[in-house]
């Protein structure tokens, strides 16, 4: 069989792997991007599109600031991928709501505004009173933390812009499973099922099925899935839900064509189960009903659902191999893979180039993080 010869191969067309993909395309390496199925049609579809930098962080720490560097990055990102391919994202910078729905709740989330603001993001506490104001289809709450600054984007047009954009500057490949890798002498030898690929560098982005593709070293083999499933409904009458709440247990993520996702569910032991269930479906919809009564009216959409790539620690693996540079892993993204999609594409085109990274990125690095402290 010929081998084909690149810079750089991407296994995973998924958010994290075609930005990846476009960035090291963009630097003017020759990358192959290798897909099993379609490109885009992973989690990163199906994902709500929050960009919950202080949202989804209960402790201030390296996931913290990575989470913060990557928000910021969204608007020049949003514009640069429009002007590549003319793409909207749906960029909404309209903030969130942690509601709390009980005093222990409304502490607890008192003290996150305190520490984030110290941080010098914005967060500020609202009573009940004005949380009602500020969005009326709510129900009662103990008060809300709000979130100027988590927006979100709309996850499937990102995935299809990521993936023009990809198009436009590496070589793709769709319905190319890689079935194994190993890395022989200064380079990398990828298998497919009929073809075999020769690359300076082989980047692992193959999501919640990382741990399935047959590798060298052993890092990445207990990245798996965490499956959650969500849907949507469009509000009757002229009552806009203006922002994201989000509640324990249920989020509404108000989208700019005027839908809002609903989700999600945390499945730990589903596995690859790929039904949208009655209970799921059943359970989000009271949630989302006692939680913003004045939805109740809203038309139901559909319902869907993903599998989040999660590792042993839930924080991503991010970086060279330590003892293969070769082989760089940007995988376990868990429930941030949208929010961290333009700093992962940075921090892996920085690691190929083999240029330093500073501190908060080096706690992603195989070897480093918890996940490799547990596998090793
Ligand atoms: C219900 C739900 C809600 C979410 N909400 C949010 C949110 O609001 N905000 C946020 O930041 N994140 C959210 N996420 C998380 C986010 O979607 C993921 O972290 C992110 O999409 C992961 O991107 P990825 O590219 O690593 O994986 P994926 O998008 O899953 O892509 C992996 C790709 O690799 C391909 N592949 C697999 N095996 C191989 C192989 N052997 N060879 C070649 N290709 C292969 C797959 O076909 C797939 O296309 C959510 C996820 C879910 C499921």
């Amino acid at each position: 069989m010929k081998t084909t010869t690149y810079d750089v191969i991407v296994a995973g067309g998924g958010v994290i792997g075609a930005c990846i993909a476009w960035r090291l395309g963009q630097a003017g390496r020759r990358v192959l991007l290798l897909e099993r199925g379609k490109i885009g049609m992973g989690a990163s579809s199906a994902a709500a599109g929050m960009l919950g930098a202080q949202l989804e962080m209960d402790k201030p720490g390296p996931l913290y600031r990575l989470g913060l560097e990557s928000r910021s990055m969204y608007r020049a990102f949003a514009d640069e991928l429009f002007e590549e391919t003319g793409i909207d994202i749906q960029l909404a910078d309209n903030g969130t709501l942690r509601l709390a729905l009980g005093e222990e709740e409304a502490e607890r989330l008192r003290l996150r505004g305190a520490w984030q603001t110290e941080s010098g993001a914005r967060a500020q506490w609202l009573t009940p009173a004005e949380t009602a104001r500020l969005e009326p289809l709510l129900g009662p709450t103990y008060g809300a933390l709000h979130l100027p600054d988590d927006g979100n984007v709309a996850a499937p047009l990102l995935s299809q812009a990521l993936a023009a954009a990809a198009r436009i500057r590496t070589d793709v490949m769709e319905g190319a499973e890689v079935l194994s890798y190993r890395v022989d002498g200064k380079g990398v030898v990828v298998n497919t099922l009929d073809a075999v690929f020769q690359a300076e560098f082989f980047i692992l982005a193959a999501g919640a099925w990382s741990g399935g593709v047959a590798g060298t070293p052993s890092l990445p083999a207990r990245v798996g899935p965490v499956k959650g499933q969500l849907l949507s409904i469009r509000p009757a009458g002229s009552l806009r839900l203006q922002r994201t709440a989000f509640a324990e247990g249920i989020y509404l993520v108000p989208k700019r064509d005027g839908s809002i996702i609903a989700g999600a569910t945390e499945e730990h032991d589903a596995r690859f189960q790929n039904d949208v269930t009655v209970e799921a479906v059943f359970s989000l919809l009271k949630a989302a009903r006692a939680v913003a009564p004045g939805l109740a009216n809203a038309a139901f959409e559909r319902a869907w659902l993903g599998f989040r790539p999660t590792t042993p620690s839930s924080l991503p693996l991010t970086g060279p191999d330590p003892v293969y540079p070769q082989l760089i892993y940007a995988v376990g993204h868990y429930r941030n893979g949208i929010l961290l999609t333009p700093v992962t594409g940075k921090m892996i085109a920085e690691a190929v180039d083999g240029g330093s990274w500073p501190e908060h990125w080096r706690a992603f690095r195989p070897g480093t993080t918890q996940d490799a402290q547990a596998i090793n």
